[in-house]
């Protein structure tokens, strides 16, 4: 910037430091969902999707280098954790995904999601440090209300987003409503169990007044019987919230299948005859391994 005085350079120079993250290749879908490695200042590798559909085009960003909890049908869990995104990286995220939607659906994103790689909850300034940035006038003027951030359940941390009365939404990654079938695919369910989790989503209702979505991955022969589907009652009627069933992504790293389509539509029946809201989601970038975690293993194995 050879147009300002050589004394602020250095003082630019001295105060800040430029660590963007760039684009390092994305892929398109059949489906239309677009999928990108972003390059970070130091090499690693993270992803972010885009995803759209009829009525808007969610983008879906990382918030850690790899991650430590190990669920064992996540891709990014088969992954070592190297570090926190900072703020700076996470809003690079959704600013270049938001020129890649303009620049291949001809409209912004509408929609935000921390589910990509890593918890976001255990990198908590930066996450809502991010979210302030994206929703800030002098950031990309975003509604809060358009942001959701998921978690694999850290009972302290989602009380603390209560405390904080943040404005954005919160999901939990639930997958199982029985302890010991939970701990068996997510080990963090060993020290924040369900009822440590029941009891935190409902302080996080009581203090922000926003509604929670439970997200359940349907694996077959895993969570899909009819007793999965009335733990899931139990532990959804603990909690105000909504339910995203989703149809599970195979990866290369697990045997894990998606239920079939009559185990899929029972489960729906269980629920709704129980006054649930259900929203059944389906797998998108099946061709392009968009399922979290499964591009950066590709890159880096
Ligand atoms: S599901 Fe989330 S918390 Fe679990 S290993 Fe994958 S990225 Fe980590």
């Amino acid at each position: 910037m050879s147009n300002i005085p050589k004394n602020l350079r250095e003082k630019l120079i001295e105060d800040f430091e430029l660590k963007p993250a760039i684009i390092h290749n994305y892929e398109k879908s059949n489906d239309g969902t677009i999928k990108v490695a972003f390059k970070l200042y130091d090499g690693n590798i993270v992803e972010g999707v885009i995803i759209p559909s009829a009525d808007r085009i969610t983008a879906c960003v990382s918030s850690q280098v790899g991650c430590s909890l190990n669920c064992s049908f996540c891709a990014t869990g088969y992954l070592q954790y190297k570090r926190n995104l900072l703020a700076g990286e996470i809003y690079d995220q959704v600013f270049l995904l938001k020129n890649l939607s303009i620049e291949n659906y001809g409209i912004p994103l509408s929609n935000i999601v921390y589910m990509g790689m890593g918890e976001p909850l255990l990198n908590y300034s930066n996450v809502l440090k991010s979210v302030e940035h994206i929703t800030s006038p002098q950031g990309l003027g975003m509604s809060p209300q358009r942001i959701t951030i998921s978690t694999s359940g850290i009972a302290k941390m989602i009380k603390k987003l209560g405390d904080d009365d943040v404005k954005f939404n919160l999901a939990l990654s639930l997958h199982y409503a029985d302890n010991e079938k939970r701990t068996s695919v997510m080990p963090i369910n060993q020290s924040n169990n369900l009822d440590m989790l029941s009891e935190a989503l409902d302080y996080f209702y009581k203090k922000t007044g926003t509604r929670v979505t439970l997200e359940y991955c349907m694996i077959a022969d895993l969570n899909d019987s009819e007793t999965d589907a009335l733990n899931l009652v139990k532990f959804a009627r603990l909690v105000k919230c909504k339910i995203n069933l989703i149809e599970y992504n195979p990866i290369e790293n697990a045997q894990y299948k998606p239920s079939s389509k009559s185990k899929t539509d029972n489960f729906i029946k269980i629920l709704e005859q129980n006054k649930l809201i259900v929203n059944l989601r389906r797998s998108r970038g099946k061709d392009i391994n968009a399922a979290c975690g499964q591009l950066a293993n590709k890159l880096i194995n």
